[in-house]
């Protein structure tokens, strides 16, 4: 049996130029969000950005990436750290969990330190709900430098 664990991944649309650079190598070291499959064998299925403002591909690209054998979909770490972040995140989660059954993982490769010091003096995170959302990528100040 292939033990696999196969993932999508689904960035801000302000970022879709971006290579996906972080987010490849925090996959590879299991760092940030992926540090959960420490031990385990992941491929990644699929990567697409949100469609832009207010999210419309967030309704169809799951269905593509879970044909393609995706079990989980990762809400990359730009929609967390963009200035200002995706207010919708939460709401994306919801869904993609509602209509597709699928796990869903809010970040990709640790948050930067140079975005984590802005948005912790602008207080961007200061509620329950956004510590737990950047609780996956938070990491610690030595893991966050080596991404900026
Ligand atoms: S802020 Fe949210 S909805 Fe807008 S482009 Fe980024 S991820 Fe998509």
């Amino acid at each position: 049996m292939d033990d696999t664990i196969k993932i999508g991944i689904i960035i801000c649309d302000r970022y879709r130029m971006c290579a996906g650079g972080k987010c490849m190598r925090s996959l590879r070291n299991r760092e940030g969000a992926f540090s959960i499959y420490e031990g385990k064998e992941v491929e990644l299925v699929g990567f697409a950005p949100c469609g832009g403002c207010p999210g419309g591909n967030i309704e169809y690209v799951p269905e593509e990436m879970k044909k393609n054998g995706a079990e989980v979909i990762h809400l990359a770490t730009g929609m967390i750290v963009g200035y200002p972040p995706c207010p919708r995140i939460k709401y994306f989660s919801r869904f993609i969990r509602e209509k597709y059954d699928m796990k869903v993982v809010v970040g990709t490769h640790p948050i930067p330190e140079n975005y984590y010091t802005t948005h912790m003096n602008l207080g961007t995170w200061d509620s329950n709900l956004w510590k737990e959302l950047i609780s996956p990528t938070e990491t610690d100040e030595k893991i966050r430098l080596s991404y900026d």
